[in-house]
């Protein structure tokens, strides 16, 4: 194993990818690489192996309610070690409908309840009132975030204790029309919104790179922050 090579999972990556999602890992490979890493980025798609004690940050990004529903067909399998993986405090970056399947259950518009993995405790559904879509602003513990949002999907917390939001809303909705919060942060686990992508904002990028390059160094064994 190659003490400088940074292993990304990109689950989906052929199907959930809506809205230049696919910057966000290109920006982190481009912040690894100037940090001295190389960065291996694998596309977990339907039917293939995964564990994630072989991956530095996984990311899932946005898709349409029709490939939702293959996803969420083939996901399961990964439900174990996806697990594991967030509640040690791994990195990993959900953006909109990845982040929906994360959770319990997607209610669609029309009507069909898609299963997540229930890895966080949260669930979304569509309410006819409105389609969230818009550029987004708000304020983070890494400063404020500009993107744009698109969906119908509104996500609500079930344990408030557990999970937290990733930002307060200045413009547009974010998890949903009445709570004015945008995303999750739940230890190193991002859930948004925010397509653009989100980590055009290079506030949140620095701050995702420094969990991968943490749980690089842990997964190993190198105590040097920075790579040879
Ligand atoms: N299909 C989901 C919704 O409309 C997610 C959309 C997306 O990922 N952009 O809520």
């Amino acid at each position: 194993m190659s003490d400088n090579l940074i292993k990304i999972a990109y689950l989906y990556e052929d199907l959930m990818n809506t809205y230049g999602d696919s910057g966000d890992v290109k920006i982190l490979s481009f912040l690894l690489k100037r940090e001295g890493y190389d960065t291996q980025v694998d596309n977990i798609s339907l039917g293939d192996e995964f564990n994630t004690d072989d991956y530095d940050f996984v990311f899932f990004g946005g898709g349409q309610d029709f490939e939702q529903t293959v996803v969420a067909k083939d996901l399961p399998r990964h439900k174990e070690t996806l697990d594991k993986y967030v509640n040690s405090g791994n990195p990993m970056l959900c953006i909109c409908g990845g982040y929906q399947l994360m959770g319990d259950y997607y209610k669609t518009s029309s009507g069909v309840t898609i299963k997540g993995l229930g890895i966080l405790p949260l669930h979304t559904v569509f309410k006819a009132d409105k389609r969230m879509i818009g550029d987004t602003r708000y304020m983070t513990e890494w400063g404020e975030v500009k993107a744009f949002e698109n969906h119908s999907g509104q996500t609500y917390f079930d344990d408030t204790d557990k999970l937290h939001t990733l930002g307060d809303m200045i413009e547009g909705y974010g998890n949903n029309p009445q709570d004015h919060c945008e995303g999750l942060r739940y230890r190193n686990f991002i859930g948004s919104y925010s397509h653009g992508p989100l980590l055009k904002n290079v506030n949140v990028a620095n701050a995702i790179k420094d969990m991968i390059i943490e749980r690089h160094n842990k997964r190993v064994g190198n105590n040097d922050t920075v790579a040879e």
